[in-house]
Order: C-alpha cells, then structure tokens, then sequence
C-alpha cells in the first residue's frame, strides 16, 4: 500500500522527499506537502513513517510483510 500524508500535520519540511530510496514522493514547492507521485514503487521501508518529524506520514503494510515483521528488539543472539 503506498504511504499517506496527513495534511493536517504535514509542515512541509521535505524530509520525506529527500529521503525516500525510491523517490515516492515529489515536493514541487518548498514548505508545501509533498505529493505520493509513485506510490507504487514504494518497497515498505517505513523511513518516511518513522522519519517524519510531525508524524503525518501513514503505511499500511501489505499481509505478506505484516506476516514476515519481527521486531529488532525481540530477537536474542
Ligand atoms: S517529512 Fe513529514 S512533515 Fe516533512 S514534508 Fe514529509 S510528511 Fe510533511
Ligand atoms: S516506506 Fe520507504 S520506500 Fe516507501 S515511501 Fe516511505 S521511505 Fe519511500
């Protein structure tokens, strides 16, 4: 599923922009919400949604990343 923007939360500060592997996202104005130009190409990272400094960016994983998820913390060596 590709990411969401809040524009309610949004500042505009493009670090989503600048971020992004795949460059999902296209900011066309300084300190205005970015665009999801390719959400397609988006791979599920989740940098934009923890990156974010305003926490406007959602991710709906899709089921098969949802079922392979382990979280870091929970491992032990
Ligand atoms: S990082 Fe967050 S606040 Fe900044 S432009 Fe992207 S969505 Fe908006
Ligand atoms: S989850 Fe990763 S690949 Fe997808 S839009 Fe965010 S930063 Fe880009």
């Amino acid at each position: 599923m590709p990411p969401r923007i809040d524009p309610e939360k949004c500042t505009g500060c493009g670090l989503c922009a600048s971020i992004c592997p795949l460059q999902v996202f296209r900011q066309k104005q300084p300190k205005t919400t970015p665009e999801v130009a390719y959400g397609e190409e988006c791979w599920h990272c989740n940098a934009c949604v923890l990156d974010c400094p305003a926490k406007a960016v959602s991710l709906r994983l899709p089921l098969n990343y949802m079922l392979l998820h382990v979280d870091a913390d929970t491992l032990h060596s």
